[in-house]
C-alpha cells in the first residue's frame, strides 16, 4: 500500500458528464468505536451496471438524484493491498469481491437479516455514497469476500448482479418443475433465468426486443420470445404456447411498463410476479386481475444474503459460465467508451467490463 500517490477514478458530475479524475489514495485506519474494520483494495474489475448508466446519462436513478460529484461504480472485486488493525478473514494478496451494501448493522431490519432495508445503508455509488471504480478502494471488510483460486476477478465482480438474481429467485419461490417467464434478456434477466434453473425450474421463457441478446440466451438453454409489435394478447399466447401453460412466477427485469401489466396477465392464478426493473413511479395496475386471480407481486431491492450464495454458485455450476455474459472489455481510462458500449443497443453488448489492469485478450 506504501508509495501509492495517484487514484484514478471515474467521476460522474452530472447528466451525460462522466471525468476520469485523480482522487485521494484512501488509507484502511482504525475500527474505532463502530468496530468496523477495513481493508483497502486495488481493483481489479468492475462490470457496468444499468444504475451506473442512469446516473451517467440522467444524474439519477429511482429516487436517488447526484447533488454532487460522485464516483461510479459498484460491480467490483481487487486484490488486497492493505489490511485495518482487527482484520483477521483478511490478508494482503487476497482477492475478493466487494459487496456494495454495508448497512448499520444495529436496526431491527440488519438484525432480521434484511440489511437491504435498512436506513442507514451506505451503497457504493448511490448518493451521496461514492462508487467504488477508482484505482484504489477502501471497503468494511467484512463485506468483502474473499475469492478461492479457482474463482476469476470477473467472476468476482459479476457475483454483484448474480445476487441480484438469487435474491430475485428467493422472493419469487421457485422451485424444482416451476415454468418460468423473465421479461428482459440483460445481464440481470439471463443471470434470474440461470439461477432459476439451477433452482429446477423446468420451462423458462425470456422476452426481449433485442434479437442479439435473446440469441445468447438460447445459447445457454432458454425458450425465446422476441418482443415486436404483438399486442399483448398475443405475447400471453406465445408465452403459454412455449411454457405449454402459464408461469408460476414472472421476473420483470426490463423496467418497461407494458412488461409488468403482461407479467400480471400472463402469470398463473395464484402465481409471483416479482418487479426487479424499475418502471415508471406512477404507473396504474390491473387491479381486478391481481385481486381476482391473488397475483402476488413483491419489489425486489439490491439484495440481503446472497453473495455467499452467489459464490458458491459459481463454485457449483462450472457448466455455466457466468463469465460467458462479458462482451466487452475497457480499461479503467476508456470507462466513458464502457458505458457507451453497455447503453447501446443491438451492438452485441451484455455484459461489458472495466478493469484496471492491461488487456490481453
Ligand atoms: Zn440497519
Amino acid at each position: 500500500m506504501s508509495g501509492q500517490t495517484t487514484n484514478l477514478a471515474a467521476v460522474v458530475h452530472g447528466p451525460n458528464d462522466l471525468r476520469m479524475e485523480e482522487i485521494a489514495v484512501p488509507v484502511p485506519g482504525e475500527g474505532g468505536k463502530t468496530g468496523v474494520h477495513k481493508c483497502c483494495c486495488r481493483s481489479g474489475r468492475w462490470g457496468s451496471a444499468g444504475s451506473d448508466i442512469k446516473y451517467w446519462r440522467d444524474g439519477r436513478c429511482g429516487r436517488f438524484r447526484l447533488t454532487s460529484p460522485m464516483v461510479i461504480g459498484h460491480e467490483a472485486s481487487g486484490t488486497v493491498v492493505g489490511v485495518g488493525p482487527g482484520v483477521l478473514h483478511l490478508k494482503l494478496g487476497d482477492r475478493v469481491a466487494i459487496e456494495p451494501g454495508v448497512p448499520c448493522r444495529k436496526c431491527q431490519y440488519c438484525k432480521s437479516g434484511r440489511y437491504n432495508l435498512c436506513p442507514d445503508i451506505v451503497f457504493c455509488a448511490t448518493p451521496p455514497g461514492d462508487g467504488n471504480m477508482c484505482r484504489y478502494y477502501i471497503h468494511p471488510a467484512d463485506f468483502c469476500f474473499r475469492l478461492p483460486d479457482c474463482v476469476s476477478l470477473d467472476e468476482g465482480a459479476l457475483l454483484e448482479p448474480l445476487a441480484v438474481a438469487i435474491h430475485s429467485c428467493r422472493k419469487g419461490d421457485v422451485t424444482s418443475g416451476d415454468s418460468v417467464l423473465v421479461c428482459g434478456a440483460g445481464p440481470i434477466g439471463i443471470l434470474t433465468m440461470l439461477v432459476a434453473r439451477r433452482l429446477g425450474a423446468e420451462k423458462i421463457v425470456i422476452t426481449d426486443v433485442d434479437i442479439q441478446r435473446l440469441e445468447f440466451a438460447a445459447s445457454l438453454g432458454a425458450s425465446t420470445l422476441l418482443v415486436q409489435s404483438q399486442t399483448q394478447i398475443e405475447l400471453c399466447t406465445g408465452i403459454t404456447d412455449l411454457l405449454q401453460g402459464r408461469p408460476r412466477s414472472v421476473f420483470e427485469c426490463s423496467g418497461v411498463d407494458t412488461n409488468l401489466h403482461l407479467a400480471i396477465d400472463v402469470v398463473a392464478p395464484g402465481g409471483v410476479v416479482v418487479m426487479v426493473g424499475r418502471g415508471s413511479s406512477d404507473l396504474k395496475l390491473p387491479v381486478f386481475q391481481i385481486t381476482s386471480k391473488e397475483v402476488q407481486i413483491k419489489g425486489v431491492f439490491r439484495y440481503s444474503n446472497c453473495y455467499r450464495a452467489a459464490l458458491n454458485m459459481v463454485l457449483s455450476m462450472p457448466d455455466t459460465n457466468i463469465k460467458q455474459l462479458i462482451t466487452h472489455r475497457f480499461p479503467l481510462e476508456g470507462a466513458i467508451k464502457a458505458f457507451e458500449m453497455a447503453s447501446g443497443r443491438n451492438n452485441g453488448a451484455i455484459k461489458v467490463v472495466v478493469q484496471c489492469d492491461a488487456i490481453t485478450d
